[in-house]
């Protein structure tokens, strides 16, 4: 199992899987259970975590990603125009109701 993706929110993290899972790679969200339970570790130890099942699936599921964050994005979240949801700078997309940033 390879790590792909880690999210600072849980629903992220899902629709990353979800992206992967409709691209016919296996994977798993690890510590989405941990998320806002754990107060003395620091934030991003207990950050939901995206895992391939596949070794072989990993250089896949990153381009894959890309395809959808603008991986290593600097600045400020945006508010989907659409939902309204708060999104974090990496996605291009609302991962909650597709929307495309604008
Ligand atoms: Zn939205």
């Amino acid at each position: 199992m390879k790590r792909v993706f880690f999210a600072s929110d849980p629903a992220a993290a899902g629709f990353i899987q979800g992206v992967l899972e409709n691209e016919g790679i296996q994977c798993m969200v690890k510590n989405r259970l941990l998320f806002g339970a754990s107060g003395e570790l620091p934030p991003t130890e207990c950050w939901p975590e995206v895992w391939v099942m596949e070794d072989g699936d990993e250089d896949r599921a990153r381009e894959i990603i890309e395809a959808v964050t603008a991986a290593g994005e600097e600045g400020p979240g945006w508010t989907c125009p659409g939902c309204g949801e708060q999104l974090d700078p990496v996605f291009t997309q609302c991962w909650n109701c597709g929307r495309e940033r604008s």
